[in-house]
């Protein structure tokens, strides 16, 4: 089993003991998240580190961060199997310009490392798509993929998407699922966070796994192989 985007470093040790057995890309989103995570990489080998500058992190990386979180990533590169979670997001923060940047300058080291992206797009997709076509980036995730109107253009960049256990209760997200090339499907947690009175965490994957095969007539394996696809960059 397999957890395409979680923020593995606010679970406790109890919980890390309790998802041995699932395979989990674990997403930071600061430096300080990503010391922690790797941290953790050492001590349980299921966890495969990202390493990224959230989207509501801006104001946090001026140019001197930004330096510094490229020299970590070139000091450390042995540890860390891809960019994220990073992108752009319209809905909960402003200074998209200061966005952009940030998120160019992660875009560029992932081409030059040759590392998948992890990214989030909340009412930004079309903006996102923009600047990872403008640096002919190859493998990328849209994590929590909620918008139909995007879903050509996906599978025609042969793009993975990932889906949780909101399948339950949002509709546009469901629908996205249900157009998308099977080759494409990854499933997450987002975990551990509260929505809208459903836990996300990797606990739950399997159930998440149960609600994408009824929607979508896709079984584990499929999946599994699309996340070897998704991570096989290097
Ligand atoms: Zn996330």
């Amino acid at each position: 089993m397999f957890d395409a985007h979680a923020h593995v470093y606010e679970y406790s040790l109890e919980e890390l003991e309790k998802i041995k057995d699932i395979k989990v890309i674990c997403v930071t989103e600061d430096l300080e998240s990503l010391k922690k995570s790797l941290e953790l990489a050492e001590r349980f080998d299921n966890l495969i580190v990202f390493a990224g500058i959230h989207p509501w992190n801006y104001k946090l990386a001026n140019e001197k961060y930004l330096k510094k979180f490229e020299e970590f990533i070139d000091k450390n590169i042995d540890k860390i199997f891809g960019i994220g979670e990073v992108g752009l997001d319209r809905i909960f923060v402003k200074e998209i310009e200061k966005q952009k940047k940030i998120f160019e300058f992660q875009v560029k080291i992932a081409k030059e490392y040759n590392l998948p992206l992890n990214v989030h797009s909340a009412g930004a997709l079309k903006d996102v798509l923009k600047i990872l076509q403008k640096f002919k980036i190859e493998k990328v995730n849209i994590h929590w993929f909620s918008n139909p109107n995007f879903v050509k253009q996906i599978n025609e960049l042969n793009y993975f998407a990932s889906f949780n256990q909101t399948l339950e209760i949002k509709e546009n997200h469901k629908k996205c699922l249900e157009l998308i090339n099977e080759n494409l499907v990854l499933i997450e947690s987002d975990g551990p966070y509260n929505y809208k009175n459903i836990y996300l965490h990797t606990l739950n994957i399997k159930n998440t796994c149960e609600i994408v095969k009824k929607l979508k007539e896709i079984d584990e394996n499929k999946i599994a192989n699309n996340f070897k696809e998704y991570l096989k960059s290097r």
